[in-house]
């Protein structure tokens, strides 16, 4: 089981993603609304795993990953993306994104992700 940090803007997709995550034995011990207090909240908690959007304001989900990277290398980050972001998730992996998540959320999809991410 870990410790989560969710990172999207919009409030409704931190409560789904958190009612599955939690419901899959994780703790969420953090949530951020934009990239800089991903990033921010990621130096302070350091969370075992971070779902990250992409689309956000002041700072972007792709931005905050490269951040992340690179003052934490072995940061496991899965980006949520919605429909029509091909050239953001290509960037992401480029960038060191561990996985994807789409939107709209399919809890099977997201509990079998998270479980071999955390096991790889
Ligand atoms: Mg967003």
């Amino acid at each position: 089981m870990a410790n989560i940090l969710i990172v999207d803007d919009s409030r409704t997709s931190r409560r789904i993603l958190r009612g599955i995550l939690e419901s899959d034995g994780h703790t969420i011990i953090g949530e951020a609304v934009n990239g800089q207090e991903g990033y921010d909240k990621y130096a302070e908690l350091k969370p075992d795993l971070v779902t990250m959007d992409i689309t956000m304001p002041i700072m972007t989900g792709v931005e905050s990953l490269k951040k992340i990277k690179a003052d934490f290398p072995d940061a496991k980050v899965v980006m949520v993306s919605a429909a029509g972001q091909q050239h953001n998730m290509l960037e992401a992996v480029q960038s060191g994104a561990s996985e994807f998540i789409a939107k709209p959320f399919d809890e099977s999809e997201i509990k079998r992700i998270i479980k071999t991410i955390l096991e790889a």
